[in-house]
């Protein structure tokens, strides 16, 4: 029997796709991923995956340019995600050159540089990649610190912590949202984190694609409702989740021209990414 990486709860398979099958917990409602031969939940988050040709030529594939090339687009993302932070945060921004923040999973460094442009007093960064490691201290003269995240043991707390599509490439939910606990400030620190969506128009509108598309490494998926639950159970109250700007194409044609659904989407978080700002409590 299957338990629940989140829970421990008993799960079984309610969903098949042609690549892999899913769990559904009854309990925390998180969506538990199957690829063939993943069966014992083993995933080796090793150096050799996160190697330079993940950054590049993988990355290429994907999104047609190299993780570096991509440079603008990502400080553009990380300034709108420090943007959200300061309405979070509201006046208790103004005291950012006296606060820390952390970013898990950092890859190349870019959302730390821009952290550190708008005046946070310090930063740091846990990245598994020696690529990205070096990238971040030769060009923006960010140290980080190489260690996969399995191994990593937060030592300290920090005002706030990030993980930008991070968490679902763990099977062992449970122990990282363990460590995300333990280092994010108690109380009032911050969790901001994103993630894929399934409540959003592809996983609604356009399933097969969206199963067709899914990455073989993301091992759980969640939804707005079932990520705010989830960190519940781990101290951390949820205090906004945005989601990313609906794709008129993943839209039946219906929908498309339905007055303020703009608006309502972003209302009830509709979306196929979302982002959470959370407070430890
Ligand atoms: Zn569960």
């Amino acid at each position: 029997m299957n338990l629940c990486p989140v829970c421990a709860a008993p799960i079984s398979i309610t969903m098949e796709y042609p690549r892999f099958t899913v769990a559904v917990c009854p309990k925390c409602a998180v969506h538990v991923n199957f690829f063939s031969g993943t069966e014992s939940f083993s995933h080796p988050q090793t150096q050799d995956l996160y190697n330079e040709a993940y950054f590049t030529d993988s990355y290429q594939a994907q999104y047609g340019r190299t993780y570096a090339q991509d440079q603008e687009n990502i400080r553009r993302l990380s300034r709108i995600r420090l943007e959200r932070l300061r309405h979070c945060m509201a006046g208790d921004w103004n005291g950012r050159g006296r606060l820390s923040i952390i970013d898990l999973g950092a890859a190349l460094g870019f959302f730390l540089d821009e952290a550190r442009q708008v005046g946070f007093g310090q930063w740091h960064g846990v990245e598994i990649s020696d690529f990205a490691c070096s990238y971040s201290r030769d060009q923006l003269s960010i140290p980080l610190q190489r260690e996969s995240l399995l191994d990593w043991r937060p030592n300290q707390e920090y005002d706030i912590v990030t993980m930008f599509y991070v968490l679902e490439h763990f099977a062992e939910q449970a122990s990282m949202l363990d460590k995300v606990r333990a280092s994010v400030r108690r109380p009032g620190g911050w969790f901001v984190l994103s993630l894929p969506s399934i409540f959003g128009p592809h996983y609604r509108w356009r399933r097969e694609e969206w199963a067709t598309l899914h990455p073989v490494d993301h091992f759980v998926d969640y939804h707005p409702g079932s990520i705010c639950a989830v960190l519940a159970l781990y101290g951390l109250k949820c205090h906004k989740v945005f989601s990313s700007p609906l794709r008129k194409e993943r839209l039946p044609v219906w929908v498309r021209g339905f007055p303020g659904l703009t608006k309502i989407a972003a209302r009830f978080a509709f979306g196929d990414t979302m982002e959470i700002y959370a407070r430890r409590i």
